[in-house]
């Protein structure tokens, strides 16, 4: 586990911490490594005793969707479909097959900028393998690779799942930490808790009080100071919050540094985006609409929220100065630092349909029909 992964599971407890609770009445919490980040479960000082049974539920649950959901195991049920890609449908446990219902959900609402089946490109460009090429890959590899993509080549039959092209690789980093978050909170408030937080990885829940009186409180990071904050959101009744940034997780490949979050129109990482935060109430929704609305960028972002009213964003482009643009909602929420309120951005929401645009643009050029920017290598 790196020390960066350390730092960030760190600063988010600490945010939490400082939610306003006297010392003596703040939460306590558990930590454990897992998918690549952290868990953590907290819950008020009073509760204190019901936080070894808390974070055993906890444990048990996230283990069980990751070793369903994980690409990095051979085993796993996510890797036995990309296995019999083009060849046939592997049964799945109910848990595995709500997965694949919900990227198709997020897939359609986004017009494809969420994508599930992004793996051959995530690979390609060095994330997930620990070893980055030497070179970015060329405008020939992008577009092979690209000719895999695209989540209707996803078929879900009655006891099972099929990706009907041999290219075809599903990828559930992008869904997979939020929905580990709902079931772990589910799971914990079926046994009668309902003052909780969980938080995996920066994809957060949380019910009731962190301590009388007080709501769980959430430090959102600020994209270009990671040892910073841009405020404090305050969350409860089972509200959720995930960020996806171009901080979290990258390669650097010739000295330059590309993020984790691929468009899948062109096979390419995402470029102008900082950190996307979603506010929903449900972490899987959340944790969806932050790497779809990264995708989409400031313009057809706004318009996606606009259909969604349960929802609220900020999103912060990767440019200067520093601007932070938010939905009326999630700004009520939300207690900038220091200069920070300065720099807020109300997003002006319209009702014109960003999904279709995007499908448009993606029917019109085809896959790999953009990749003609790419770098050769
Ligand atoms: P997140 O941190 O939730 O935004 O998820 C990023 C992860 O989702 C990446 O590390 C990939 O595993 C996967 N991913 C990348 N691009 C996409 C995309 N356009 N749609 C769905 N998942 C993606
Ligand atoms: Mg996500």
């Amino acid at each position: 586990m790196s020390a960066r992964l350390t730092i960030l599971a760190v600063v988010t407890v600490a945010g939490v911490l400082a939610g306003g609770c006297r010392r003596g009445a703040r939460p306590v919490s558990r930590t454990w490594p897992v998918m690549g980040t952290f868990c953590s479960v907290s819950v008020p000082a009073a509760d204190a005793d019901a936080l070894h049974r808390v974070a055993t539920t906890a444990r048990a649950t996230v283990s069980n969707l990751n070793a369903l959901l994980t690409v990095y195991s051979a085993d796993s049920e996510i890797s036995q479909i990309n296995d019999a890609a083009g060849r046939h449908a592997v049964p799945v446990d109910p848990l595995t097959r709500r997965s694949l219902e919900l990227c198709l959900h997020y897939a359609e609402l986004t017009g494809g900028a969420f994508d599930p089946t992004v793996g051959a490109v995530v690979r390609l460009w060095g994330f997930n393998t620990g070893r980055p090429p030497e070179h970015p890959p060329t405008a020939d590899a992008i577009r092979d690779v690209l000719a895999g993509v695209g989540y209707r080549r996803l078929k879900l039959t009655a006891d099972g799942a099929f990706l009907d092209d041999a290219r075809a690789d599903l990828d559930l980093g992008g869904i997979a930490k939020g929905l580990a978050v709902d079931t772990c909170y589910e799971a914990i408030t079926a046994e009668g808790r309902r003052d909780l937080m969980v938080n995996l990885g920066g994809n957060i829940r949380c019910g009731g009080q962190a301590c009388p009186g007080r709501t769980w409180s959430v430090g959102v990071r600020n994209p270009f100071d990671r040892g910073e904050i841009l405020g404090a959101l305050s969350l409860t009744g089972g509200d959720a919050v995930a960020t996806s940034g171009n901080y979290e997780r990258f390669v650097t490949i010739g000295g330059r540094r590309y993020a984790h979050i691929i468009d899948p129109r062109t096979g390419r990482p995402v470029e102008g985006m900082a950190g996307v935060t979603v506010i929903s109430t449900n972490a899987v929704e959340a944790d969806a609409l932050s790497t779809a609305l990264y995708v989409m960028g400031l313009d057809e972002a706004t318009t996606l929220l606009a259909r969604l009213p349960g929802c609220e964003a900020l999103l912060v482009p990767d440019d200067e100065p520093l601007t932070l643009h938010v939905t009326r909602g999630f700004r009520e929420r939300f207690d900038p630092v220091n200069d920070m309120a300065q720099r807020l951005v109300a997003l002006k929401l319209r009702g014109d349909n960003a999904s279709a645009r995007f499908e448009e643009e993606n029917a019109k050029n085809g896959p790999g029909g953009n990749v003609s920017a790419a770098e050769g290598g």
